[in-house]
């Protein structure tokens, strides 16, 4: 098995629905919300140890049309995970790869690694995912539900998105399923994309140029970081 998510941002509103039910089921706590001088309706602001989705909002006007682009991010689970390679640095087996699933799964060890370890699995991760829990030391991200999908169960997530924006299931039919709407995405938007479908777990239908989302264009090519380390 060789798992892997389809997100389709053309299909998504931004309910957040994902979000909570990925907070819901791993328990986590509410965060506080930012709203007033930050000119985004996008909360909580960032990822955090209590959220390991954030849906991410980018509001432009391109020829004279307002576009709001959605963008629900979340770890992507490389298929080679510099994080893994950082943090074996310092602790080995703080990281492992779930050999069912394929999910990259920051285990309880993770507590071991130093801070200089830490800021080194952020600098290593193309997408700036892991996130320090202060009170326990613990660092963490969305584990891909591993353990609801050896149940038998698909990812909460995508379980409670209502549009069909997220989507489950073998690597080779996400890819095969993102490459056909892909296809049919670029009558409307010519300049949508997948974005580095060949590393990563998590593969993203966009609509525009990456410069129209968020930090997207300044994330580092995971190809590039993959052999640092
Ligand atoms: Fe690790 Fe970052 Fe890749 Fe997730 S996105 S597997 S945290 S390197
Ligand atoms: Fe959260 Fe699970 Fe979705 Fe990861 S796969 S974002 S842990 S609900
Ligand atoms: Fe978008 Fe689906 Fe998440 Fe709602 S649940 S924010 S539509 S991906």
């Amino acid at each position: 098995m060789s798992k892997a998510f389809f997100i389709d941002t053309s299909r998504c509103t931004a309910c957040r629905g994902c979000q909570v039910a990925c907070k819901e089921w791993q328990g986590f706590p509410a965060n506080f919300t930012k709203q007033l001088g930050w000119g985004s309706h996008q909360n909580p602001p960032d990822l955090n140890c209590y959220n390991y989705k954030v849906v991410r909002f980018s509001e432009h006007k391109i020829n004279n049309r307002v576009l709001w682009n959605f963008f629900p991010d979340q770890c992507r689970h490389c298929l080679e995970p510099p994080c893994k390679a950082a943090a074996d640095h310092y602790v080995k087996n703080a990281v492992v790869i779930d050999e069912p699933t394929g999910a990259v799964v920051f285990t309880e060890r993770t507590k071991k690694i130093p801070n200089e370890g830490f800021l080194s699995m952020k600098e290593y991760c193309p997408y700036n995912i892991p996130r320090r829990n202060p009170e326990t030391g613990v660092i963490n991200k969305c584990d891909l539900c591993f353990e609801r999908i050896e149940a038998g169960h698909i990812p909460m997530c995508v379980k409670t998105c209502p549009t069909g924006a997220m989507n489950f299931g073998e690597r080779g039919a996400m890819l095969s399923l993102a490459r056909s709407r892909l296809a049919t995405v670029k009558a409307e938007f010519p300049d949508a994309s997948l974005l580095d479908e060949d590393s990563v777990r998590i593969i993203y239908l966009i609509t525009l140029k990456r410069e129209e989302y968020h930090d997207l264009a300044s994330l580092k090519n995971p190809v590039l970081t993959r052999s640092i380390g």
